[in-house]
């Protein structure tokens, strides 16, 4: 099948005009055609063809907590919430939310997923073979004493995922931590040392008052730890940023996804770059938006930021699970960042963020994109929207 549009990103930039895409009945990547070249039957797509996208921070397991915290609220009050009514619905409310969700992301153009999991709910939807899927098993405990109990029990987790067969689609799984705030010392280093070459993904830096914990153990990290009955009497703070006390817990092996960095600082992002080999920068604009009505750093990020790619969350702090409305947020609020370098952020790099880049993430030719239609996007005045042609 040949095919082309207005204009083609390949997930890296914007290809020449007239570039007609050879694709097979799979979705496999041919041969890219110039315009000159002798084609017949070429079928020409209104707007902008894009690589399928890449969402590289998601919960698909708290999708049934949809519109049960309020926006604007602050993380701590957030985090409460979730903590307390996670729980408070059926199975078959949960299994029905994470399947509508998981069928939301394929709608909105979305072909891989990071996918945070504290339990073994997704091994459902890992099985449609739809998504290729990297589950990041949460561990948490801000604890001393019971950090191994915590690592054990996040390994049960893990082995269940490990045991599921992969089919067409890319399903892997490691385990990471949380956030620094409820991930002690030991348990940092517990996790470190059960894979040293594991990708790991942390909520980075979302709130000031993860700084003031950090700084100076003040603010309202101890009234969330207070209210779960936590005794954070062993925390000594480092008077440092929360990344720069956590990071030299890991071995440089690892690849790392910082997810939100609403409060990270040029020095943060220097310093994981500087020690760590493959750093990625997840921006949830949405999400941030949602829960602390606050953007990241565009400008430093874009001044200092090596790898930047983008997620959603969960549907418990968004209002839909799409990527390029992501990339809207982002351009709303910074009209200057060209279509085309969001557009890397969603596709290429998400892909090589959960190195499936082999597969995924550019239309070139061996790999299995996906290939998105968006229209509207060259207009002000109306929203995009993405459309899954393949
Ligand atoms: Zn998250």
């Amino acid at each position: 099948m040949l095919i082309t549009a207005s204009r083609i990103h390949n997930g890296y930039q914007w290809l020449p005009p007239g570039t007609v895409i050879e694709v097979a009945d799979d979705g496999s990547i041919i041969a890219l055609h110039s315009e000159d070249a002798p084609l017949a039957d070429v079928v020409h797509y209104d707007g902008i063809l894009s690589p399928g996208f890449v969402n590289a921070h998601c919960h698909l397991e708290l999708s049934h907590m949809k519109d049960l915290v309020g926006e604007g609220t602050g993380l701590m009050h957030f985090l409460q919430q979730v903590i307390w009514k996670r729980e408070s619905f059926t199975i078959e409310q949960k299994i029905t939310a994470r399947h509508e969700a998981y069928d939301e992301l394929l709608e909105n153009g979305v072909v891989a997923v990071g996918d945070i999991a504290n339990s073994a709910d997704t091994l459902d939807i890992r099985a449609l073979d739809r998504l290729h899927i990297h589950t990041f098993v949460e561990c948490l405990g801000f604890t001393e004493e019971r950090a191994q109990q915590m690592l054990d029990f996040s390994e049960k987790v893990y082995l269940q995922y490990t045991a599921q067969q992969s089919g067409d689609k890319i399903l892997r799984q490691s385990i990471v931590p949380h956030a620094p705030y409820s991930v002690s010392p030991s348990l940092f280093r517990l996790i470190d040392a059960y894979d040293k070459d594991a990708l790991i993904s942390i909520h980075n830096e979302e709130t000031i008052e993860e700084l003031n914990f950090y700084k100076d153990k003040s603010g309202a990290v101890n009234d969330l730890l207070h209210s779960l009955n936590i005794d954070a009497a062993f925390f000594e703070p480092s008077g440092k940023s929360p990344l720069q006390t956590y990071l030299p817990y890991f071995s440089p092996s690892h690849p790392f996804i910082f997810v939100h960095n609403t409060f990270a600082t040029a020095e943060d992002l220097q310093f994981a770059q500087d020690n760590f080999p493959a750093v990625y920068w997840c921006l949830c604009p949405n999400a941030n938006k949602y829960i602390e009505g606050r953007l990241p750093d565009m400008d430093m990020l874009l001044q200092h930021a090596k790898n930047i790619c983008i997620g959603t969350d969960s549907l418990t702090s968004n209002h839909q699970l799409c990527i390029l409305s992501e990339l809207y947020t982002i351009r709303a609020q910074y009209s200057g960042l060209e279509w085309g370098l969001l557009l890397r952020w969603a596709t290429s790099s998400g892909a090589a963020a959960l190195q499936m880049q082999d597969k995924i993430g550019s239309i070139e030719p061996g790999k299995q994109p996906g290939i998105v239609q968006i229209t509207g996007l060259d207009d002000n005045n109306i929203r995009p929207t993405p459309k899954r042609i393949m």
